[in-house]
């Protein structure tokens, strides 16, 4: 069934304070939530789930803030019109985004009676140097104990990462990443860090303490990310922040690696480092000399074979068959020979006689 969502933005609310790089005003493009009355939420969760291919999972989200450190008056009149839908059956679920420090029992045990199913948390980063840095108030270790006090109260468990934070390298992202997948969350978000204005990053962007991320170094973060998660069987639902007018066409972009097309451009990146560590690891495994990926087109004259399903076509060649082109740029002695083959449902590569999956 398709997924439907039903989207209510509370920026900054319930935040004790504002993280050097957040500022949800832009970013959602909502000010004040005053319009955001039981009436309201009602009347949009009917709208929405009136539209004619209400065949779908709907889902009311409420994200943009600390949900559970809000005002519990407040929280109730959020949730009440939510929990009523859900009641009846005209929506399936309610989930919200919060903080790792404001997960405590009677928080859960609330938000539970208000039939809230899925949590997320903002956690950023799993390097207690780079949390500091980019003023998050909590450490790794309230993470590890929100996912617990998650887990306790049966809730779905969303993570979400920022790559590019003030104080990260490839050290930190690959510390984020393997702990990360030991809490084994249900699925994770991957936003590359962007330079709003209005932000304490913005400052430290403009005064040259914050280089933000190429696209192309984010590109390579996410991919190596999602690569890594997936491999530990955590779902990656996203990769980059959504576009919108605003940051389309706003001037609330100051700079960073803001990229609409992020999702597919990390997808095409998966295939090419996937296709490319095969290569890399049967050379390692097959011949002495390491050094040989420079002169491989001496020693060897078989072409390799990278076939794909029909359905996987552009993911694998990339787009505009980005992928197809690295290759033949990079290893201008090898030849690559790409090839559609609907006998396996994943892609393979195929050198010296070996049939590798990828
Ligand atoms: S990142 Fe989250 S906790 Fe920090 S200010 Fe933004 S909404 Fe609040």
């Amino acid at each position: 069934m398709k997924y439907g969502m039903i989207p209510f933005f509370i920026p900054h609310i319930g935040c004790p304070h504002v993280c050097t790089f957040c500022n949800q005003t832009r970013i959602t493009e909502r000010i004040s939530i005053d319009y955001l009355t039981s009436g309201y939420i009602a009347k949009t969760i009917e709208e929405y789930t009136a539209q004619k291919d209400k065949e779908k999972y709907w889902e009311v989200c409420f994200y943009g803030g600390s949900f559970s450190a809000i005002s519990i008056p407040l929280q109730e009149q959020l949730l009440q019109p939510a929990y009523e839908a859900l009641q009846r059956g005209v929506i399936d679920g309610i989930r919200c985004s919060t903080r790792p420090d404001a997960v405590g029992d009677d928080a859960l045990e609330r938000l539970k009676d208000y039939g809230v199913s899925t949590v997320e948390l903002g956690v950023q980063s799993m390097n207690d140097v780079v949390l500091h840095k980019a003023r998050r108030g909590h450490t790794s270790d309230d993470v590890r104990r929100a996912v617990k006090q998650l887990r306790k109260h049966s809730m779905t468990v969303g993570l979400q990462i920022l790559p590019g934070l003030l104080g990260d390298s490839w050290y930190t992202i690959l510390e984020t990443a393997i702990e990360i997948a030991k809490l084994q969350p249900d699925f994770v978000r991957i936003y590359p860090v962007l330079v709003i204005e209005h932000t304490e990053l913005a400052q430290q962007y403009r005064s040259g303490v914050y280089k933000p991320l190429s696209v192309q170094e984010s590109i390579a973060y996410c991919a190596f990310l999602k690569t890594w998660f997936e491999d530990h069987h955590i779902k990656v639902i996203r990769t980059g922040l959504q576009s919108t007018d605003e940051l389309d066409c706003g001037d609330s972009l100051l700079a960073g690696p803001y990229e609409p097309a992020m999702g597919e451009l990390v997808m095409n990146e998966q295939w090419r480092q996937r296709i490319e560590s095969c290569f890399q690891n049967h050379l390692d495994s097959w011949y002495d000399d390491k050094k040989i990926l420079h002169k491989y087109g001496n020693h060897y004259i078989q072409p390799i074979v990278i076939e794909y399903p029909r359905h996987m076509t552009s993911k694998v060649r990339g787009l505009k068959n980005c992928n197809v082109k690295y290759f033949d740029d990079r290893y201008k002695d090898v030849t690559f020979i790409w090839r559609e083959n609907n006998d396996n449902n994943w892609p393979i590569c195929i050198i010296d006689s070996i049939q590798y999956m990828l």
